[in-house]
């Protein structure tokens, strides 16, 4: 009696794990891009274009055409945490499914440029104060526009880093092309788990991105 009843806990032990292994194989490989990275932490600081090459790169800080008329990188790469390049990856999809693609002003910005550009505009209404750091140092936050199909930056109404009422998500005085794409870029960042500023329409962070530490991550240039 006792010797069946073993028996049944066995085979349905058995019976379990053939379901499980089964359940979980065609799911992980719908995720094969990540597959490689399974070992990684979601807080791995990864370089973007390993992860997709589908989007277009403007890193204004890596050229003087910028604020700070400084190029403060030595180049233009797009470094963030896994689950942030994660999200950023589903969002660009869903912007390529509708003739879009991201285009990228800014990524994950190190402790030490923070300083940087600190150094050379040191007004917390500009830049954001290294003491207590931005989303921008953690990894979690990226500025961004979107370009159609034939590569055109769509019209946002002001220019990346335009510091003004008039970047603000709550400024209506617009053209109605203007507000619908800035709600377009606004609806589909969302979707994919990110918040965004009030009072600047090109920045969006990760909402799980909050928490992480402020971190001075360095990378080599090719
Ligand atoms: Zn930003």
């Amino acid at each position: 009696m006792m010797k069946a009843k073993t028996q049944v806990i066995l085979y349905s032990k058995f019976l379990f794990f053939l379901i499980s292994f089964f359940w979980i194989t065609p799911s992980n490989s719908q995720n094969e891009v990540y597959t490689s990275d399974d070992s990684l932490a979601d807080t791995t600081f990864v370089n973007l274009k390993d992860y997709s090459k589908d989007f277009v790169y403007d890193m204004k800080y890596a050229t003087e055409d910028n604020f700070l008329k400084a190029k403060v990188y030595d180049c233009a790469e797009c470094f963030l945490r896994l689950k942030t390049v994660k999200a950023l990856v589903e969002a660009n999809k869903d912007f390529i499914k509708k003739g879009y693609k991201i285009k990228l002003y800014d990524c994950y910005r190190p402790l030490s440029i923070q300083k940087k550009m600190w150094e050379i505009v040191s007004n917390p209404e500009y830049v954001a104060d290294p003491k207590k750091g931005s989303i921008h140092n953690r990894g979690g936050a990226v500025d961004i526009s979107i370009v159609d199909a034939k590569g055109k930056e769509v019209d946002m109404g002001t220019p990346f880093d335009f510091f003004g009422i008039q970047a603000s998500h709550n400024y209506t005085k617009l053209s109605k092309e203007v507000i619908s794409n800035r709600k377009f870029l606004k609806k589909i960042m969302i979707k994919n788990g990110f918040n965004f500023f009030e009072s600047e329409w090109w920045h969006y962070n990760l909402k799980t991105g909050l928490k992480d530490k402020v971190a001075n991550q360095k990378w080599e240039c090719d």
